[in-house]
């Protein structure tokens, strides 16, 4: 993706990606704070990722109990985070919120 504020190109790391949940974002280059603006087709990445989330361990449980139910929450999760990031790192645009940060 490409800064608003520097116009250098920069990857989304995952360390990254996490700022942008906890609103830590910034330019590596010029430390201009970020968010990210989402395509329509992100949110309904979203909500099917959403339907999954509560249909696979619902079936889960049914099926396998109490660790079925763990072992699905668990693995959506990693496998959510995972293609959230990938996905956002591909199509999300980054807009300036804030000034250069003394931070990084
Ligand atoms: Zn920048």
């Amino acid at each position: 993706m490409i800064c608003p504020s520097c116009a250098q190109r920069f990857t989304l790391t995952l360390a990254r990606y996490m700022g942008v949940a906890f609103a830590r974002f910034a330019c590596p280059h010029c430390g201009a704070r970020l968010r990210l603006r989402q395509t329509w087709y992100y949110w309904v990445w979203l909500l099917f990722f959403g339907i999954i989330a509560i249909v696979v361990p619902a079936q889960a449980l049914v099926w396998a109990g109490l660790p079925g139910l763990v072992v699905a929450i668990v693995s959506l999760g990693v496998l959510g985070v995972a293609l959230d990031w990938r996905l956002e790192a591909r199509t999300a645009t980054p807009v300036l919120i804030g000034p250069v940060s003394d931070r990084e």
